[in-house]
């Protein structure tokens, strides 16, 4: 079994009323990307979420994150190359049998507003759609502001639209 890293330190929960899904991360894992946002700055920089679902799929929980090595970051852009990523989650899957998967994406909007953009709500759109990925719900995450101020939003996938969490 693969150590979930939210087993560690406070977790923070936050909720979303209209499809009643709930997410679960760690305090520590929400500093680790923070750390890592502020680090690129004043250009993007993003990563993935890994993770699970309740058997309800009412709870995701967030266990770790994942960044790729090669990447193409502006301050209003960010590509990434997914095959070190894509070797990663396989990994992670074959290691907790199954358990652990693709949950999501995470990106920053420099000195901007964590609201998504046209862009990020086509690539969730692709993601849903994508045959390799195995989740219906995907998340997102966005920190914008500036550096010594930051400020993030999570959001959900579902029927073609993205909805917002609230802190719980
Ligand atoms: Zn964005």
């Amino acid at each position: 079994m693969a150590k979930l890293s939210n087993s560690i330190g406070k977790n923070i929960n936050f909720f979303q009323p209209e499809l009643k899904l709930k997410i679960t991360i760690s305090l520590q894992l929400l500093d680790k990307i923070k750390l890592k946002v502020i680090r690129h700055f004043p250009n993007e920089f993003g990563g993935i979420f890994v993770g699970y679902y309740d058997a309800f799929c009412k709870t995701a929980y967030i266990t770790d994150i994942a960044t790729q090595k090669y990447f193409f970051n502006t301050k209003i852009s960010f590509q990434r190359f997914t095959k070190d990523i894509n070797k990663k989650l396989n990994s992670l899957y074959q290691q907790t049998g199954g358990k652990i998967i693709y949950l999501g994406e995470w990106h920053s909007h420099p000195n901007g507003i964590c609201s998504f953009s046209q862009t990020d709500f086509i690539a969730m759109q692709k993601i849903v759609k994508n045959k390799n990925v195995k989740i219906d719900l995907p998340l997102l995450l966005i920190y914008g502001g500036t550096k010594k101020e930051l400020h993030y939003k999570f959001y959900v996938f579902c029927k073609d639209r993205l909805y917002q969490f609230i802190r719980n």
